[in-house]
């Protein structure tokens, strides 16, 4: 499959037909599987032959779900999650040791960065962040004790680019692990493994799914490294359901012709939200006035679902905004096939203060839209009339 096109991989890497020869890949809903006889099942144990034994260690749906990705990414090896933060945790568990320190980009996930400020102390793993317009920065933050460089690109949710191969770089010269969270491009529109990455993760709950229906997250890389995440994931149990990796394997067959209609589609709203009138400004990384938009052309095939806008009138205009959304959906998913518009501040950033919000980008009145599928005529049409609204 290395020698096929991604469109092609991702439909085309299939797990081995069965005897009745489907055409399309089966689900395996079991948790366990039989053996042969007694020395099959001791030389399994022993890990002597590789073969599916126990669906927390593996499975026929999710072996084809990490496979596929693994080929779309350019890496050797993976391990599918129950969820992107899963596969987040999972991966800082497995790779780093109590005493370790990681440096990250200010501008991740919010569950990311609750991970990093009040579940990874208790075992004694400190961070230090940088903000991403500044990775002249890096370097001074980094210790002896430095083991990961950790960012997100696209950001969430003000749709920042970081260089990676600039981070890639350092991570190369200070001996440091380059963990990508590659949830927001998809490997279709980037693939961090070529600027440098070590490890990509992934939510595949977001574009990869892309129809709002499952949780899912993988964590992709080299064999060495996704070993030790592998078998710190088949003691502790984050294994992600084979319902879940059937479907998402499913979904993968149509990212790359969803994920270009969503990037046209995020484009002409992006255009449309920048003429209006009940708008301050306007960030996507395909838009000339993204302060990144060289990188993002360099780096990125297209720009990507997520815009990020300020209405006028602070948290009063937000709200007013909110108020009269009619068709678009208020919800704190991103990637599916419905537009869906959240208010960071008041939802997925509520819990950092004023100044750590500004840090990262996100002011009272800014919007984070996940463009949809639908026309995108109906989707400006919603948004000209709920703009319209605000005093
Ligand atoms: C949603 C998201 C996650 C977490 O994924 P879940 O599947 O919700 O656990 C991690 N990183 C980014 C950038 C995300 O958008």
């Amino acid at each position: 499959m290395e020698k096929y096109r991604t469109e092609t991989q991702a439909i085309r890497t299939q797990i081995p037909r069965s005897p009745f020869q489907e055409h399309s890949a089966p689900l395996y809903l079991t948790s366990s599987f039989v053996f042969e006889d007694a020395e099959d099942m001791r030389a399994s144990f022993a890990e002597e032959k590789e073969r599916t034994l126990y669906s927390r260690y593996s499975n026929p749906n999710t072996d084809e779900l990490i496979r596929k990705v693994c080929l779309m990414e350019g890496a050797e090896q993976g391990f599918a999650f129950a969820s992107g933060m899963a596969a987040v945790f999972s991966t800082f568990a497995a790779l780093l040791d109590s005493g370790d320190h990681i440096v990250a980009s200010r501008s991740v996930f919010g569950s990311t960065h609750t991970l990093f400020t009040q579940i990874l102390p208790r075992w004694n793993i400190s961070h230090s962040y940088f903000r991403f317009d500044d990775l002249e920065s890096i370097e001074s933050l980094i210790r002896p004790n430095t083991r990961i460089l950790y960012a997100e690109s696209p950001t969430n949710p003000g749709v920042d680019v970081l260089d990676l191969e600039a981070l890639g770089k350092i991570a190369k010269k200070h001996g440091l692990l380059l963990v990508i969270d590659n949830c927001f491009a998809t490997p279709y529109l980037q693939q961090p493994i070529r600027f440098g990455a070590d490890v990509v993760i992934h939510s595949g709950t977001k574009l990869m799914d892309g129809q709002g229906r499952v949780l899912a997250g993988l964590a992709v890389g080299p064999e060495a490294l996704i070993d030790r995440i592998y078998r710190f994931a088949r003691i502790t149990g984050p294994a992600l359901s084979p319902f879940n990796a059937w479907v998402l394997s499913k979904s993968l067959e149509t990212l790359p012709v969803r994920v270009d209609r969503h990037c046209e589609n995020a484009l002409e709203v992006a255009r449309f939200l920048e003429s209006h009138p009940a708008v301050n400004w306007v960030k996507y990384p395909f838009l000339p006035s993204h302060p990144q938009y060289a990188l993002a052309k360099k780096q990125m095939k297209a720009g990507g679902c997520v815009v990020a806008f300020e209405v006028r009138g602070g948290v009063d205009g937000g709200r007013a905004f909110f108020d009269r959304i009619g068709l678009l959906s208020l919800s704190a998913n991103l990637g599916d096939t419905r537009t869906i518009v959240t208010h960071p501040a008041s939802t997925t950033h509520s819990k950092l203060s004023v100044e750590e919000r500004l840090e990262s980008g996100i002011t009272d009145g800014m919007v984070r839209i996940s463009v949809g599928l639908e026309h995108p005529e109906d989707i400006k049409a919603d948004l000209d009339q709920a703009l319209r609204a605000i005093p």
